[in-house]
């Protein structure tokens, strides 16, 4: 596996960044960390001749415990304790990525935009041509569902599912200017496996930004996967609760890690709003949210076992977070 060349470009301000977009339509990517594009680069995946480095641009930068940039280091929010006690949901996520020495390159917009993930995709390029190649790369069937319209990839970012479930939003810069949008909505519900992000053309992710009605330690994050030293999630659930602890006022729960784009659960935690949470309700939503989940056989885990999986963790999740809430667990 090798790099082909490409040219780097690196702007320093918002403006020279979406300049170059502009300038370089359709030829170019947008590198952060670079923990995720490069792999896939190197497996020769989708290349651009271009690369606009966000690295110094100044607006990407800075974390304050609510607003937090898109360049922001995974590393340099894992140990912080104000996050911690705020967003405990965040924070199980972020430890939960990878590895150390990825978590010191990988950004946080990397990790919301990382590309989705499929056994038949992440592969070498000898390897894809062995197979025909497929709808994501190079190739026009899908061998996971064979068809030719629609991706099944998997989205396997860590961050977003606990993000949704803490209503966090994104703030977005584009041509026609900033927006704000929630975290669910940076996905596509009706896109798929490659066009999986509600982002026009160019735009570029600039900050997460944390609500304070979100903020206390009623939230939890789990993760299912083959590795805990460092793969990624064969399934992810965050939850968040605000009230009462027995009886909670909101209840949120958001899964990824299972199709391909990460999922808020609020009709099914609808109910559970101002009602007893306990072992049987918490059962009750799993089970519920259990047969809303479509996971494909694109990961190492049969689907199957993934599906049977999120009754257990959406229960256990729950019942972490009404503990942490409770002031039982930390
Ligand atoms: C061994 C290994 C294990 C991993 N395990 C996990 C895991 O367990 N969980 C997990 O969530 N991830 C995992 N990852 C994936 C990845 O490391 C992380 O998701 C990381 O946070 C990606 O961030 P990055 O800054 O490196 O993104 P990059 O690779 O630089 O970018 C990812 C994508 O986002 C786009 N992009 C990045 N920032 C912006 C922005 N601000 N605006 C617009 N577009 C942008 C890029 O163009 C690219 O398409 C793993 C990676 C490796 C190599
Ligand atoms: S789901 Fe199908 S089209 Fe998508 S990456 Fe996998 S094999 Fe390719």
């Amino acid at each position: 596996m090798h790099l082909d060349p490409f040219e780097l470009h690196e702007p320093t301000s918002l403006q020279d960044a979406l300049g170059l977009a502009r300038e370089l339509a359709g030829r170019f990517d947008y590198l952060a960390g670079g923990t995720d594009l490069l792999p896939n680069y190197k497996m020769h995946l989708n290349l651009r001749p271009n690369l606009i480095s966000l690295e110094r641009v100044r607006e990407l930068q800075g974390f304050d415990g609510h607003r937090i940039g898109a360049m922001t280091r995974l590393a340099d929010i894992e140990t912080h304790a104000e996050l911690r006690s705020a967003y405990p949901a965040l924070a199980d996520a972020v430890a939960e990525v990878a590895t150390p020495l990825v978590r010191a390159s990988g950004t946080v917009g990397g990790n919301l935009l990382l590309e989705t993930r499929c056994f038949f995709f992440n592969q070498t390029f000898p390897w894809r041509q062995a197979l025909g190649f497929c709808l994501k790369a190079d190739g026009d069937r899908c061998h996971v569902v064979p068809q030719k319209e629609r991706c099944y990839a998997t989205f396997s970012g860590d961050l977003a599912p606990a993000l949704a479930a803490l209503e966090a939003e994104v703030e977005v810069a584009g041509p026609e200017g900033s927006r704000r949008v929630s975290v669910e909505r940076l996905y596509d519900a009706a896109g798929d496996g490659i066009r999986r992000l509600s982002l026009g053309p160019g735009e570029i992710v600039v900050a997460v930004h944390l609500p304070a009605h979100s903020a206390g330690p009623g939230s939890a994050y789990t993760k299912l996967r083959v590795r805990p030293s460092f793969d990624f999630p064969e399934l992810g659930v965050g939850a968040a609760l605000r009230g009462d602890p027995n009886t909670p006022e909101v209840v949120r729960l958001a899964l990824g890690g299972l199709e391909t784009y990460p999922r808020r659960f609020d009709a099914e935690t609808g109910p559970l709003a101002g009602a007893p949470l306990d072992a049987a309700s918490a059962r009750a939503v799993a089970e519920a949210i259990t047969r809303k989940v479509r996971p494909v056989h694109n990961t190492f885990l049969p689907p199957d076992y993934r599906r049977r999986m999120t009754e257990v963790f959406v229960r256990r999740t729950l019942l972490r977070a009404q503990d942490r809430l409770a002031g039982r667990a930390t």
